[in-house]
């Protein structure tokens, strides 16, 4: 099923944007593009281990990042071979039935969308970033993550899997759902039971016009850290609990994780060490992967 034999996936996928709550609990950030020079320089640590372990990652990049005089971090990213794909501009909300829906910057000023929908101010976002990540890096996007995460992912929205589709990304990533019984301080228990069941019922799919979904899958570090003020090592428990379930069910394994979140609460990078040395040390091989990999190898027209 899996290329050279492996008996199963892993994809790590990182977002690459500034995040309210972090570094500082009272850090907010209008701009998610106005990356922190630790960030960056916690990018490059994160490539160091990726080069150790010889993999490639998958990025995600807010567009107004690559206006920042800059770009290094990026550049390196590219030129050692991860993916870097389309996160739209502004980190805008996908679903935003309403022009001040989108992000704060239009709910100040909506006369900026002028006679725009919300969906076509979406897809101005994304020609952007695109044209950004062309101009500045030479990158063709081929894929997109939807700002926040949808627990049905883009299912009751047909026409963002359109747009998606006509803008030729070969995939998207919308879908994440990691539900414990206990909402509130659920137990270590009732988190790995549901770590397990995501995996369980998040495998890569189809939307109907035929775009593929390649959801989240597992703890987000968003919701370790902001939501359940995790420690460190608990959250990388949790991550290796999705290594296990992964190997032993033969499934696809797509994490979720910022930069931003992860140097201030990871800063020697053990998330990645770990979970890198635990997939790789499984007899009968991982195969670790992009999305960009998964969409066209396991999910090629
Ligand atoms: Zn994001």
């Amino acid at each position: 099923m899996y290329p050279s034999g492996a008996q199963f996936c892993l994809s790590l996928t990182f977002d690459i944007e500034m995040s309210y709550n972090f570094p500082y609990w009272h850090s907010d950030y209008d701009d998610y593009g106005a990356i922190d020079p630790h960030v960056k320089q916690y990018v490059h640590t994160m490539l160091d281990v990726a080069q150790k372990y010889g993999v490639e990652l998958q990025f995600f990049v807010v567009g107004s990042a690559l206006e920042d005089p800059d770009v290094d971090y990026l550049k390196r990213l590219v030129a050692e071979g991860h993916a870097l794909d389309n996160h739209t501009y502004r980190h805008v909300n996908v679903k935003a039935a309403r022009i001040p829906d989108l992000h704060p910057s239009y709910k100040r000023a909506p006369w900026r969308a002028g006679n725009l929908t919300p969906l076509d101010c979406l897809r101005h976002e994304i020609q952007q970033t695109s044209a950004g990540l062309r101009e500045r890096l030479g990158v063709a996007a081929k894929g997109f993550r939807t700002p926040g995460a949808f627990p049905n992912g883009l299912q009751d929205s047909p026409a963002v899997q359109s747009l998606l589709h006509e803008e030729g990304f070969r995939f998207a990533s919308a879908h994440y759902k990691c539900p414990t019984e206990r909402t509130w301080r659920p137990t270590r228990a009732d988190m790995e039971a549901a770590v397990r069941l995501s995996l369980d019922s998040l495998q890569p799919y189809r939307y109907p016009n035929g775009l593929p979904e390649i959801p989240m899958m597992g703890l987000s570090d968003a919701i370790a850290f902001r939501t359940l003020d995790l420690d460190r090592w608990e959250y990388i428990h949790h991550a290796t609990v999705a290594v296990d379930h992964a190997y032993d069910h033969g499934q696809v394994l797509s994490l979720l994780a910022h930069p931003s979140y992860l140097a201030a609460r990871d800063p020697h990078c053990d998330m990645l060490d770990t979970v890198l040395r635990r997939a790789l040390d499984k007899p009968g091989g991982c195969w670790v992967a992009t999305n960009r990999d998964i969409s066209e190898t396991l999910l090629a027209a």
